[in-house]
C-alpha cells in the first residue's frame, strides 16, 4: 500500500474540474453566469472550434479589483458569501468559488479585466493548466471583464477523448446561451462562432421586446401559439408562456424551467407540469414552455450539485399543486377541443 498524501493544488482542481466543467458548454455557463452576477447588461461571446479551441466572454459588469485578481482564479474563493447564512438566501447564481479554478486547471485561461472606468486600469492575468497565475500585468480594457478560454482539456487527454464533433459541442454550447437568455431579458447577448453571429439578443425591456427574444428562441411558431401565464399565490409566483395544445412535440426539446432565474431540472416539476397537460396532449408528445418560478430563496435549496441544475424545495407538495393548478387552469381557459395538431 502506498502511504497517504496530500493530493497538489493542480490535480485536486481537475479532479474537482470534472463535476464542474464536462465540456465547452460548461464552461460558457459557468463564465456567463460569473458576468451576470457582476451585474453585465451586455455580454458578448465568441467561441472558435465548439468552444474546445476557443471561448470568450466579455461583459460590461463591475469588473475584479486588481488585487483581487489572483484569488479569482483561486479555489474555494469567492465574493458572494460569506457565512452559511448567506447562502440560505443566495441570490447570486455563483457561490461556490470554484468555477474559474476548475476551468484553469483545464485550459489555457487570460481574464482581463477592469474595475474603474479608467480603461487605461485594466489588468491581465494567464494561467495555463494551473489554478496558480503565472502573472498579472496592465491591460487596456473598458471597465468589465474578458475570459479567453483556449484548448479545453489540452492537459487531460482522457476527458478530451470524451469531446464529441465541433458541431455537437457547439449545440450544446449555444443551448446553454439560450437558457441564460431567456433567464435575463435585461441583458443583451451575442453569440459567434468561428466568425459568425449566431445570436444576436438586444435588450428586451418590453412585453412585445420579451416575445421577440422568445420567437428567436424558440422559433416563431411557438409564440403564436402560447398562452401567457402570470399568476400569484401565497408567496410563489409563476410567469412566462405555455404551449397550446396545437404546438406540442414529438420530443422534450423546448421546456425551460427557471426557479428564481436559475434553470432547473426537476422530477417534481416535470410531472406537476405533465399533470396539467394530460387531458389535452395526445400520449407520447411533449408541452413546450417558458416558465418562471418565484419562490422565497429561502424555501429553496440550489446547493444540490456542484452545476446547480437541481435544487430541492422544502415544501414540495405546495409548489406542486400551484403549478398544476395555476397551468391546469390556464389550459383549461383555451383548450381548443378537436385542433390537436402537430408543430412539427
Ligand atoms: P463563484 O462564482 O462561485 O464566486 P468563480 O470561480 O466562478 O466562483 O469566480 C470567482 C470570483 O471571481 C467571483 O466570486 C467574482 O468575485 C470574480 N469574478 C469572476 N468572473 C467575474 C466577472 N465576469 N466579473 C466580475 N467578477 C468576476
Ligand atoms: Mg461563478
Amino acid at each position: 500500500m502506498a502511504r497517504i498524501h496530500s493530493l497538489s493544488p493542480q490535480l485536486a482542481n481537475q479532479i474537482a474540474a470534472g463535476e464542474v466543467v464536462e465540456r465547452p458548454a460548461s464552461v460558457v455557463k459557468e463564465v456567463v453566469e460569473n458576468s451576470l452576477d457582476a451585474g453585465a447588461t451586455r455580454i458578448d461571446i465568441e467561441v472558435e472550434g465548439g468552444g474546445v479551441k476557443r471561448i470568450r466572454v466579455r461583459d460590461n459588469g463591475q469588473g475584479i479589483e486588481s488585487d483581487d485578481l489572483p484569488l479569482a482564479l483561486a479555489r474555494h474563493a469567492t465574493s458572494k458569501i460569506v457565512s452559511l447564512d448567506d447562502l440560505e438566501a443566495v441570490s447570486s447564481l455563483g457561490f461556490r468559488g470554484e468555477a474559474l479554478a476548475s476551468i484553469a486547471s483545464v485550459s489555457r485561461l487570460a481574464l482581463s479585466t477592469n474595475a474603474s472606468s479608467d480603461a487605461s486600469a485594466g489588468v491581465l492575468a494567464e494561467s495555463e493548466g494551473r489554478d496558480q497565475v503565472v502573472a498579472v500585468r496592465p491591460t487596456p480594457h473598458p471597465q468589465g471583464t474578458t475570459v479567453d478560454v483556449r484548448d479545453l482539456f489540452f492537459n487531460t487527454p482522457a476527458r478530451r477523448k470524451f469531446l464529441r464533433t465541433e458541431k455537437t459541442e457547439f449545440n450544446h454550447l449555444e443551448e446553454v446561451v439560450k437558457r441564460l437568455a431567456l433567464a435575463r431579458f435585461d441583458v443583451a447577448f451575442s453569440l459567434s462562432h468561428n466568425g459568425r453571429v449566431v445570436l444576436n439578443l438586444p435588450v428586451a425591456d418590453s412585453t412585445a421586446a420579451q416575445q421577440r427574444r422568445v420567437a428567436t428562441i424558440c422559433g416563431p411558431a411557438f409564440i403564436d401559439q402560447v398562452v401567457h401565464i402570470d399568476s400569484e399565490r401565497s408567496g410563489l409566483g409563476l410567469s412566462g408562456w405555455v404551449g397550446l395544445p396545437t404546438f406540442s412535440r414529438s420530443q422534450a426539446d423546448l421546456q425551460y424551467f427557471f426557479v428564481n432565474g436559475r434553470v432547473i431540472r426537476d422530477k417534481l416539476v416535470a410531472h406537476a407540469i405533465k399533470q396539467a397537460y394530460r387531458d389535452v396532449l395526445y400520449h407520447g408528445r411533449h408541452p413546450a414552455f417558458v416558465l418562471y418560478l418565484t419562490i422565497n430563496p429561502a424555501l429553496v435549496d440550489v446547493n444540490v450539485h456542484p452545476t446547480k441544475h437541481e435544487v430541492r424545495f422544502r415544501d414540495s407538495r405546495e409548489v406542486h399543486n400551484f403549478l398544476f393548478s395555476t397551468l391546469h387552469r390556464a389550459l383549461a381557459d383555451v383548450r381548443p377541443a378537436d385542433q390537436l395538431v402537430s408543430s412539427e
